[in-house]
């Protein structure tokens, strides 16, 4: 067993005045669900847990001016009831129902997955569509970042101590007529994802032709990534089979650009490929 310190404090200010004296004491605990697996496997050593999960300025989705807020409080069950996600966010709220299992669910939370900096996070992919921007506060000020910029490495948070995510603000999808999030894992429930992939597309009503996508990759790079690439070589072009063979392989290699080719290569180049022409294939 450890014996850890536990906060709950009332209120936001309280929390960050809590972080600002003992900022590198202590474990952020939001859902549990990654944290108290590595603070009792010993990974993680602190001397606080500080509990955030009740915090007001972390809950709610809505869509603000500045864009769809999430709480980073919000659950994984959350996200998937929420009707405003179903209309701004599809690719997200179908990536809650694969995740975990309903107790996870029920807890786990999406601030908790961005924070915990898994190259894994389910949630990671869909966010990147959105070009998600974390809000994030401490006792100076808020500030906001791009989501791509949170992990310095797999598991490995690139956030200052003192610093708590409140909220993430999302780029509502454009009337988009395709989204979608698809995961391959060991097995078929309770599985950790070896590849994820999120994307949502608008087409041209006469034409066909793709007006806007954009793509997400998950699992497969120690932080997450667009692919700008692949979305431009696929705007203005109208969906076929050929073309679609062809943008999986890009994106492939769009990929091993950035790890470069491993051992897991020979599995992940057709897995990759055929995760993106099966999800697509609707649009033939
Ligand atoms: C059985 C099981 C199944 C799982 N299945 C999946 C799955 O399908 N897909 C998937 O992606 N993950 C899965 N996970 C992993 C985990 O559930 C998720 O990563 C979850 O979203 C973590 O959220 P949490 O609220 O429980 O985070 P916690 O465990 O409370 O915290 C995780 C990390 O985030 C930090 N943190 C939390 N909130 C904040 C905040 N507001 N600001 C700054 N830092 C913060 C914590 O300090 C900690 O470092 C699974 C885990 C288990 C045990």
């Amino acid at each position: 067993m450890f014996h850890i310190d536990f906060i709950r404090p009332h209120s936001l200010n309280e929390a960050l005045d809590f972080l600002t004296e003992h900022g590198n004491e202590t474990a952020i605990l939001a859902g549990g669900t990654d944290i108290v697996v590595d603070l009792k496997s010993g990974d993680l050593k602190k001397k606080y847990l500080l509990d955030v999960s009740r915090l007001e300025a972390l809950k709610g989705i809505e869509v603000t001016p500045e864009g769809l807020s999430l709480g980073a409080a919000v659950t994984l069950s959350e996200i998937y009831h929420s009707k405003t996600l179903a209309r701004y966010a599809p690719a997200l709220q179908k990536c809650a129902s694969s995740f975990g299992s309903q107790q996870i669910r029920n807890v786990a939370t999406i601030g908790g997955n961005v924070a915990h900096c898994s190259p894994c996070g389910d949630t990671v992919p869909p966010l990147v569509i959105h070009e998600a921007k974390v809000v994030l506060v401490n006792h100076r000020g808020k500030r906001e970042v791009p989501i791509e910029q949170i992990a310095s490495g797999p598991y490995a948070c690139a956030l200052p101590t003192e610093d708590l995510i409140v909220r993430f603000l999302l780029k509502p999808a454009p009337n988009v007529d395709f989204a979608d999030f698809q995961k391959i894992g060991r097995r078929k429930e309770l599985a950790i994802s070896r590849i994820s992939m999120a994307a949502m597309l608008r087409r041209n009503p006469d034409e066909g032709s793709i007006d806007f996508i954009r793509l997400g990759l998950g699992a497969c790079t120690p932080t997450p990534q667009r692919y700008q690439a692949v979305e431009e070589h696929l705007t203005g072009k109208t969906p076929n089979e050929e073309l679609l063979w062809e943008a999986g392989n890009m994106l492939t290699q769009q990929m091993f650009a950035i790890t470069g080719r491993r051992s897991s290569a020979a599995y992940k180049e057709p897995a990759i490929q055929g995760l993106f022409v099966r999800m697509l294939y609707p649009l033939l």
